[in-house]
């Protein structure tokens, strides 16, 4: 007698429905009080008519050339999953060779899309003075990337078409550990690879606050760099990488010279080690390994009428799968990434206790890094992976009301 598939599998989605929530539940716990409410402020308060229309103006193009990019390259990946599987050449290459073949192909139209946009991008950047690059170097630039994203892409398709030879339509229970494991491996071995001098050499006395304010967050041994950008850009910017031994903080140079006072930076520098402290850099790969999941099934599912990832024919849908979810899921990530950056800013107000100097800093950046202080709420959801710049003071505003 043939079992009713909606009878076993409703149990185990369920299941699996549980498993993935109680893991997000745990993953989402912050230490920004749940009683936390934010005042809403007028953006005129602390910004000037002309930063608010200066950044609203730079950053409408980007986005909006976003959005033309994006429309561009689901259409050629549609395109591509209709007709790609005609450039197949049952070669000598074998069945993953072909698949690997595919995939390069995906790959390049990607990159004929990418090219035009990044070109008007830069032109739009230098306008506006945030942008050092060349055109040669935005073109020719890429390649080391491009190297990197072609050997990531057919490891991957190597590793999944291999699994599907073992696993069939199973492959993606097997191939999402795997990709876990590769995504933990490159969080380990980032920091050594973006290079950076010790902050000592180019300020003492922020060097000496850091190790005090890295004490404060119950934090030791956690290293802060300076990374020479100022040849590319003027942007100012911080990073908290690393896992275990690797973990570092790194400050841009430009950053250093940009104009913050000493308590200023200490109030940045709190905010990057608050990152390490609430172990953001590992529960943001809990939510890679949660969204991971959920993709190789889809696309295990979308890719089974080709023989599924066993032939390598399914791979051009497999790639039109993979940039439709990771767009529909980009809103989401961005709902994580700012609930973390919001701790991360709590973390900051809690071990320096001066929301005045944290303030200042959001107000700089505005006027020095362009973000735009308010923006509409399509922009908000698309493309803030930070709390915007309103609400980063109000939350200062918010810390102060509840320490008084
Ligand atoms: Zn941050």
């Amino acid at each position: 007698m043939r079992v009713r598939p909606l009878a076993w599998q409703l149990p185990v989605v369920a299941a699996l429905a549980g498993v993935w929530s109680a893991a997000g539940f745990f993953l989402w716990q912050s230490r920004v009080p749940s009683s936390l409410t934010l005042p809403s402020l007028d953006p005129g308060a602390s910004f000037s008519a002309h930063v608010l229309s200066r950044t609203a103006h730079f950053e409408r193009f980007l986005e909006l050339s976003w959005v033309g990019q994006q429309v561009l390259l689901v259409a050629v990946f549609a395109a591509y999953a209709i007709w790609g599987a005609r450039f197949m050449r049952e070669s000598a290459a074998g069945r993953i060779g072909t698949g690997i073949f595919l995939a390069m192909m995906g790959f390049a139209l990607t990159w004929f899309v990418q090219v035009p946009f990044e070109i008007l991008d830069n032109w739009w950047e230098r306008r506006y003075g945030v942008s050092n690059l060349s055109y040669v170097s935005v073109v020719l630039g890429g390649w080391l990337s491009l190297g990197f994203t072609f050997l990531t892409l057919s490891v991957a398709v190597a590793i999944v078409m291999a699994i599907a030879g073992k696993l069939k339509q199973l492959w993606w229970v097997a191939a999402v550990p795997v990709f876990v494991a590769i995504a933990l491996l490159q969080t380990f071995v980032g920091p050594y690879l973006v290079g950076g001098h010790p902050l000592r050499d180019d300020d003492p006395v922020l060097a000496a606050a850091a190790r005090r304010i890295e004490h404060e967050e119950g934090l030791s041994g956690i290293p802060v760099d300076v990374l020479d950008v100022h040849s590319y850009t003027p942007e100012e910017n911080a990073f908290s990488a690393g896992l275990g031994p690797s973990r570092k903080v790194v400050v841009y140079d430009t950053l250093l010279t940009g104009g913050l006072n000493e308590r200023q930076l200490e109030t940045v520098l709190a905010h990057e080690f608050g990152h390490q402290a609430r172990y953001h850099l590992w529960k943001e790969l809990g939510w890679y390994a949660l969204f991971a999941f959920p993709e190789a099934f889809l696309v295990a599912f979308a890719t089974r009428r080709r023989g599924g990832l066993f032939r390598p024919e399914s791979i051009p849908v497999a790639l039109l799968v993979v940039v439709l979810f990771n767009l529909a899921a980009l809103p989401l990530q961005n709902v994580i990434t700012r609930h973390y950056e919001a701790e991360a800013d709590w973390m900051s107000l809690q071990t320096t206790r001066d929301p005045t100097a944290f303030a200042a800093v959001m107000r700089h950046f505005g006027t020095h890094d362009l973000s735009n202080p308010n923006p509409p709420t399509w922009s908000y959801i698309l493309f803030a992976d930070h709390p915007t710049l309103i609400q980063r003071i109000a939350m200062a505003k918010a810390w102060t009301a509840r320490n008084r």
